[in-house]
């Protein structure tokens, strides 16, 4: 079964499948006090706005980072 891991931040919750990721290091660049692969957990959505969080993970160019809200 395909690995998936949640980091929730508020309503934003960040979904990250590692079997997607190609490791190219795009999230580590834009964000890096977010996404630090030497560090557990290795997302910490609390160092960036939602704002941010989002811009960033359009970016990701596998597909591996993906995110939703949840409504209240
Ligand atoms: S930007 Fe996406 S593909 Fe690249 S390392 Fe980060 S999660 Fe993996």
């Amino acid at each position: 079964m395909e690995k998936i891991v949640e980091y929730t931040k508020g309503e934003l919750t960040i979904v990250w499948r590692p079997g997607l990721c190609q490791h190219a290091g795009v999230c580590v660049k834009m964000l890096p006090l977010v996404y630090n692969p030497k560090e557990r957990p290795w997302v910490k959505p609390d160092n960036a706005t939602v704002e941010e969080l989002i811009a960033q993970i359009s970016n990701c160019p596998s597909g591996a980072l993906s995110y939703r809200i949840d409504e209240k």
